[in-house]
């Protein structure tokens, strides 16, 4: 349910940045390990903008696919064909990058 207080989040940014200019469009990035749901934030958006001036803003997403960073060997694989193992060195320990875990307004379109 966190989406929630992202969206209005996303909202108040928005529309400080817009002033009394309708908004067209807003781009989001969303990393696939912040557990983000583009459907909840859409369906959050349409309840919370009503009434604003972003309320007819299109919603685009753009997503960074979840990566796993080997501890062992640096090498930097994709989570989904992963297995919970380095394909180079089989090892099972990892990190995480930041940017697979971050959300923020990448542009405003007004
Ligand atoms: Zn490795």
């Amino acid at each position: 349910m966190h989406e929630l207080s992202i969206t209005q989040d996303i909202l108040k940014s928005v529309l400080e940045e817009c002033g009394d200019r309708e908004v067209k469009k807003i781009t989001l990035v969303i990393g696939d390990m912040s557990s983000i749901l583009d459907e909840s934030v859409k369906m959050y958006w349409e309840l919370l903008a009503e009434g604003t001036k972003a309320e007819r803003a299109e919603l685009v997403f753009k997503r960074i696919e979840g990566v796993f960073i080997c501890k062992k060997c640096g090498e930097e694989f994709p989570i989904k064909h992963s297995e919970f193992k380095c394909p180079k060195c089989g090892a099972q320990s990892f990190t995480i990058p930041q940017r697979c875990k971050s959300f923020y307004i990448e542009s405003i379109d007004l």
